[in-house]
């Protein structure tokens, strides 16, 4: 057998930190892993991106790995990349089986080692997660998120099993990757057989947590065996499994010491299976909540260990570092929305970050779609060779009517291009429906988009003319060459539609959310979209200040951040062990009730449940906590009118019913603001373009409105 790497968990030195001259200076010092060095701290974790799973994508996805690699990141972790047939995530997902494989693979690793930043390969073996008919497990229990039921492994099916990992890691190290990564963790397969949750076996790999470790720690033998000690292997351990059965502290501490013995160089963190009912990941997740169970771990081994989940700004991570919890930081999405977060982390530049806000729009969302991952804050993700921001040959007159998330956009792209840009906003404040959505508890990230294209602006010389209503005159005298109509969305009212919707205790959502107007005790919200349901949280939510006692000046200051739920409040919340060292099964704990500020009664006209419109990953937790908050949902309803008793309806039995409530917040939709827009007969000087929610109202959208002003710049 191949001697054990003897990697031990670094300090990081006062040398090293008077070496740095960031305000960062723990995540950017170098890890000495005996064989190798990182150069910094920071690890991009791993995502399916969706070009790992056909070969011609191949070249796509080494320019994706290049850019972050640019932008100063100290390692990388790929997709998950299964050993066989029967990991694969999905038919035909990327794999590391064969010559030709190495060869495809080899354009990654080469293109990342230029710019002298390491890379991982996941081995990922999906178990009764894979959406195939050959999937298998420790035991024949399907999933609840997949429709095939597995096939329980036999002895042999394990023990080639482990020689399929070990050929695969070889195969990687051929392909000149750093290291490998065995994913332990979030319910996939080796998760599978750690946990009583699914391995149920009464032979030698289920039972105890020795017999049901034994599956994980001979795939890392075999794999250290077949790779030598001069590679990097790291373990993804699920830490806190969130579901029922699921593993208690000391087993997870048991299953990391026998990782190290079995020659692990880094101990990933997992947290929560894909079937948990515990949101992880998602923007209502407070920063850094998981990261006690981390240091728990790390206190337990001598190897490097590395924090995961919701960490996507600086401090954040140095915190975790500077007090000793962990020894590198793993951020994933976060690399998405910025390459250059590590460079400008290093420079100090943190307000130029654009910070991933947790939306899931434009990675997992599409992951379940199969469709490439992109990022909803930057549509260059995954896109590197296509959407290029080229420096213009012939630099234009440029304005852009609307500073909404389209045309700041817009603006910041095509000043960085070199084009003369100025942005028109007829409000006092950038940022559009962003303002609306960062005062809803949960999204306090979107103040973080706001910042970040308001520094963007400035730093690419971005003229701002605030307070401006732009009218007609105004555009023919600038000389422009292009102009971008970029006026968003007024929300739809129902004045004249409905009886009733003049009263003053009907508002619109824009109304209450930019603090303007307040709402009573009960309150009925008409239209359960999104932005219903965002509605419905405001109202109900204990926590964060309500907004007309902040005042509409306190949200136009840049810098005001609202305090977000403490950890321990939402941790109560959900239902999750506010203890590190958890005895319970999978750190699980019975939810504490929600006392909500208000009563709220949610509806809409279509029948069927609510809220089956939101996205994949996030709409169950918004589902959830509007349940949990006591909104009594209505569908299939009938408005007949207002009156100053509260709002009538037809209710889904066909009965008229008064609900008596003191006010109406109306979320019914919204309209185009796109009047400026000229026809074609009007034959104007200059080249105009509609981008955003001023082009198509109809699921107004960030990520399309913000794609649509980075392809316009792109292509002036
Ligand atoms: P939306 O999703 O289109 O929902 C509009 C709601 O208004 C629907 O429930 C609709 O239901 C109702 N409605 C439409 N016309 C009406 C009328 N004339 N009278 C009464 N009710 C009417 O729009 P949104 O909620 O404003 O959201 C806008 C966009 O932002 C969406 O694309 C959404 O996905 C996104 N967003 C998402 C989230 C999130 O995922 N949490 C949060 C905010 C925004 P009926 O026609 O059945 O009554
Ligand atoms: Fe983050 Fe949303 Fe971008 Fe995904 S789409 S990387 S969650 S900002």
């Amino acid at each position: 057998m191949a001697a054990v790497a003897t990697t031990t968990a670094q300090k990081i030195t006062t040398t090293d930190i008077e070496e740095s001259s960031s305000p960062y200076p723990h995540i950017l010092a170098p890890l000495d892993l005996g064989f190798t060095t990182l150069k910094n701290r920071i690890v991009m974790g791993s995502m399916h991106t969706g070009l790992e799973d056909r070969f011609y994508n191949y070249g796509k996805l080494a320019a994706y790995f290049a850019r972050r690699a640019e932008g100063g990141v100290g390692m990388m972790i790929t997709g998950g990349i299964s050993p066989n047939r029967e990991g694969w995530l999905l038919p035909a997902g990327g794999t590391m089986n064969t010559k030709a494989d190495v060869l495809n693979h080899r354009r990654v690793t080469q293109a990342v080692h230029k710019h002298d930043s390491k890379i991982i390969m996941q081995i990922l073996h999906s178990g009764r997660y894979g959406y195939h008919p050959f999937s298998v497990s420790s035991s024949a229990i399907k999933s609840p998120i997949t429709p095939f039921k597995p096939r329980k492994m036999s002895i042999k099916n394990i023990e080639q099993t482990i020689e399929d990992y070990a050929r695969c890691a070889t195969l990687a190290k051929e392909a000149g990757y750093d290291g490998v990564e065995i994913m332990g963790s979030e319910g996939y397969l080796l998760n599978q057989f750690l946990s009583s949750h699914v391995n149920q076996r009464s032979d030698e790999y289920g039972g105890d947590i020795y017999a049901r470790m034994k599956f994980p720690l001979n795939v890392v033998r075999a794999v250290r065996e077949a790779v030598g000690s001069d590679f990097i292997i790291i373990f993804r351990l699920s830490m806190l499994d969130l579901v029922k059965d699921g593993n208690v502290m000391d087993e997870v501490i048991t299953v990391a010491k026998a990782l190290e013995e079995a020659g692990v160089t880094i101990i990933n963190t997992g947290i929560g299976w894909h079937e948990a009912r515990v949101p992880t990941i998602v923007t209502s997740v407070p920063r850094a909540a998981f990261v006690d169970f981390t240091h728990e771990v790390k206190k337990h081994v001598s190897i490097p260990v590395m924090a995961s989940n919701r960490i996507n700004m600086p401090e954040t991570a140095e915190n975790i570092l500077a007090q000793g919890q962990a020894d590198l930081i793993q951020m994933a999405r976060p690399f998405l929305a910025d390459p250059d977060w590590v460079n400008k982390a290093k420079t100090g530049d943190t307000d130029r970050i654009n910070t991933c806000i947790a939306c899931n729009q434009a990675c997992l969302d599409h992951t379940f779609q199969h469709k490439r991952s992109t990022c909803l804050v930057n549509p260059q993700a995954c896109y590197e060779t296509e959407l290029v921001y080229k420096k213009s040959k012939k630099p234009q007159k440029v304005a852009v009517v609307g500073g909404g998330v389209a045309g700041m956009s817009a603006a910041t792209v095509a000043a960085k291009r070199g084009h003369d840009v100025t942005l028109f906003e007829a409000r006092d404040v950038l940022g559009g429906q962003f303002n609306y959505a960062k005062v809803v508890p949960g999204k306090e990230e979107f103040f973080e988009t706001i910042r970040y294209f308001t520094t963007e602006l400035a730093h690419q010389g971005v003229t701002i003319h605030l307070n401006t209503k732009v009218d007609k005159a105004l555009l023919d005298d600038g000389g422009f060459d292009h102009i971008i109509i970029a006026t968003g969305v007024v929300p739809r009212s129902l004045a004249g539609r409905l009886e009733g919707a003049e009263l003053p205790q009907v508002i619109s959502y824009a109304d209450l959310l930019s603090g303007k107007k307040t709402v009573g005790q009960t309150v009925a919200v008409i239209g359960a979209g999104g932005i219903g349901f965002d509605v419905s949280e405001y109202l109900t939510a204990n926590h964060g200040q309500p907004l007309h006692e902040l005042g509409e000046e306190t949200l136009k200051d840049p810098d005001y951040r609202p305090t977000p739920q403490p950890i321990e409040d939402w941790r109560e919340e959900w239902g999750v062990t506010l203890d590190s060292d958890y005895q319970t099964d999978g750190g699980l704990v019975k939810r504490e009730p929600i006392t909500p500020v208000r009563q709220v009664y949610l509806m809409q006209r279509s029948a069927g449940r609510l809220g089956a419109g939101l996205n994949k990953t996030t709409g169950w937790v918004h589902r959830a906590h509007i349940k949990s908050h006591g909104v009594i949902q209505i569908s299939g309803v009938q408005y007949e009118k207002i009156t100053t008793e509260g709002i009538w309806i037809t209710n889904p039995q066909g009965h008229s019913q008064l609900l008596r409530v003191d006010s109406v917040v109306v979320c019914a939709g919204q309209e185009s603001v796109n009047e400026l827009m000229p026809n074609v007969a009007d034959a104007p000087n200059a080249e105009y373009h509609l981008i955003g929610g001023a082009k198509l109202a109809a699921e107004l959208d960030a990520k399309r409105a913000i794609r649509d002003g980075a392809e316009v710049a792109a292509a002036i």
